[in-house]
């Protein structure tokens, strides 16, 4: 990304490193050195952090998947998060869409916004950004660093995925069940509590550090007809995927997978509530025929793909609404 026209003075981004002097505080160049240039060779990675641009080898036989997903400081996640929460969770958000695409992630670039430079801020934000992206033997091959008031992270990542194989929304099937995965409603829930001033370790940290579905979405290619990350809630983005298809669903509430801490934390209306329209969660939603998927784990159906225009919520046999507000019995 360019330095913006009306920041860059008269010297470039060197008015970034003359303001960093000040404490315990790193310079840009230090910055990248330090935390970000790990200096080992990664898979593909002909040329990675240094020059203008990495050079990368894809894998013959594969398509790329490009992904990109910002988040601001008090808009997509509380200002004062942990630095190393808010890399892994920076990660983690684009590793979803990467897994909802089946595709595996390969390379991923970093332009980092910050308003300190504190070696502390550093070092607590690589660890956790590495923590996301090692298990995936995800390369860091490049990115920007400026300074502004709000710390913004953006994270790239381009994965690959077998030559037209890639899980589109588009692809749901009438007769298809719908699946998603892990538990839903957790990261609304977890937000909540941290806004508020209960606590649960396992509900906070399924906002904080959401999970990358990626062998569950790898595992889907060639058996779903079609995939969609859960980033706005359920109750919206499979409306997305069943729009993108042209069809309609059924989705039957009570079988929602809940964890456990969020049936603890909350009650009975509150946790459907969360389950069908809470953001955040980073699960997988995708259709399939029940037989290709019988061997997938950590999977849960909760309705079926029909022939209309409408997604339809039945509770105990009863047709439901549900809006932004929550869902009511339908009049
Ligand atoms: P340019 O002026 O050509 O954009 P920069 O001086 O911004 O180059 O960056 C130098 C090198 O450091 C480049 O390879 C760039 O990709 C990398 N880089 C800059 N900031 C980051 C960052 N936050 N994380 C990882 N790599 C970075
Ligand atoms: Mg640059």
């Amino acid at each position: 990304m360019p330095a913006s026209t009306l920041q860059r003075n008269r010297c470039g981004k060197s008015r970034f490193r003359r303001e960093a002097r000040a404490g315990n505080s790193v310079d840009e160049f230090e910055l990248i050195d330090r935390f970000f240039d790990r200096k080992e060779k990664s898979a593909g990675v002909k040329l990675g952090i240094g020059d203008d641009g990495a050079v990368l080898e894809p894998s013959p036989g594969f398509d790329q998947v490009q992904v990109v997903d910002t988040m601001i400081a008090g808009v997509h996640f509380p200002p004062d998060t942990n630095p190393a929460d808010i890399a892994f969770r920076a990660v983690a958000v684009n590793l979803s869409d990467i897994a909802a695409m089946g595709a595996r992630p390969r390379w991923m670039t970093l332009a980092l916004t910050l308003n300190n430079n504190s070696e502390q801020w550093l070092q607590s934000f690589a660890a956790g950004l590495y923590e996301a992206a090692d298990p995936h033997k995800l390369a860091l091959v490049g990115g920007d660093t400026t300074r502004a008031d709000k710390v913004t992270v953006t994270v790239t990542i381009t994965g690959e995925v077998e030559r037209d194989a890639a899980l589109l929304r588009s692809g749901a099937r009438v007769g298809d069940t719908i699946y998603v995965t892990g538990t839903v409603g957790d990261a609304a829930a977890g937000l909540a509590l941290l806004q508020g001033s209960a606590h649960d370790a396992f509900l906070v940290s399924r906002f904080l550090r959401p999970p990358a579905r990626i062998a569950t979405g790898r595992a889907l290619v060639g058996k779903a007809h079609a995939a969609i990350d859960l980033s706005d809630g359920l109750a919206g983005d499979l409306k997305k995927m069943l729009t993108a298809s042209g069809v309609g669903a059924r989705v039957e509430i009570e079988k929602l997978p809940l964890s456990k801490a969020i049936c603890e934390q909350f009650d009975d209306e509150e946790r459907k509530h969360l389950a069908l329209t809470g953001g955040d969660d980073y699960e997988l939603c995708f259709t399939a025929l029940p037989d290709a998927v019988a061997d997938v784990p950590g999977i849960t159906a909760i309705g079926e793909v029909c022939d209309s225009s409408n997604l339809r919520f039945y509770l105990h046999g009863d047709i439901v609404t549900v809006d932004d507000s929550g869902y009511r019995h339908f009049q």
